[in-house]
């Protein structure tokens, strides 16, 4: 087992659900809880401390190279030694095969972009340039946005696009997707002015989430209504 600041890898014995392959795949088994000092920036992802951790949420498979989140893939009980090895790869470059296979089996734009928003994260993690990583889940964010058929919660998917595009540099368009974002959206009303304000001043840098919004997002029994974002 692997332990890397509380977090802990274990290889593990998963099927392919494409070909039904057995194969051993590092799985996470424990994570610390978020608390209010837990490192989570605007765009809503916790920062691990190293890619290797965001790396084992995806699982490739040897055989066929189907790659996807490792929860689609069954766990067995054949020990993990016994059975081959997943394909030992750069950890954001599993997200870049589960775009792929995402591709293939016609997934929606929502799924590829929140795997292209992992992929940037795990780059960053990895201390790798994540701006295409960024364009990718930009671009996929937008198309599901454009979905009608798409019946997700658009408030806050308008939100993360906000902060897709003021990472970019589009300050304008992060602004206009700021501005979309309703109550639905079940977002602090402070944390939306928050990057609206940061986006109005051309700062395009990843952002850390303070204390209070972090314990007010993550920490739910903390969690008061009252200050979600409120009817305009
Ligand atoms: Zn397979």
């Amino acid at each position: 087992m692997q332990v890397i600041k509380e977090f802990s890898i274990q290889p593990t014995s998963v099927v392919c659900p494409a070909c039904n392959s057995i194969f051993a795949t590092p799985g996470l088994v424990t994570m610390p809880n978020v608390t209010p000092d837990t490192l989570i920036e605007a765009d809503l992802h916790r920062v691990l401390p190293d890619a290797a951790i965001r790396a084992a949420l995806v699982a490739m498979c040897p055989a066929c190279s189907y790659t996807w989140w490792i929860t689609a893939f069954r766990p067995h009980l054949f020990k993990p030694g016994l059975v081959p090895p997943t394909p030992i790869i750069d950890s954001p470059k599993k997200f870049a095969h589960a775009v792929l296979t995402g591709r293939q089996n016609g997934a929606h734009s929502l799924d590829l972009a929140l795997l292209a928003l992992n992929g940037c994260w795990c780059a960053r993690e990895a201390g790798q340039p994540h701006e295409r990583w960024l364009e990718l889940a930009g671009g996929e964010l937008e198309k599901a946005l454009r979905d009608v058929q798409w019946n997700g919660n658009r408030s806050y998917y308008h939100y993360v696009m906000g902060e897709v595009c003021r990472q970019s540099g589009d300050f304008k368009g992060a602004v206009n997707q700021f501005n979309l974002v309703g109550p639905e959206s079940m977002l602090p009303k402070e944390l939306v002015e928050r990057q609206k304000v940061q986006s109005i001043s051309g700062d395009s840098k990843p952002a850390a989430l303070p204390p209070h919004l972090v314990e007010l997002l993550f920490c739910p029994k903390m969690k008061s209504q009252e200050s979600l974002v409120a009817e305009e």
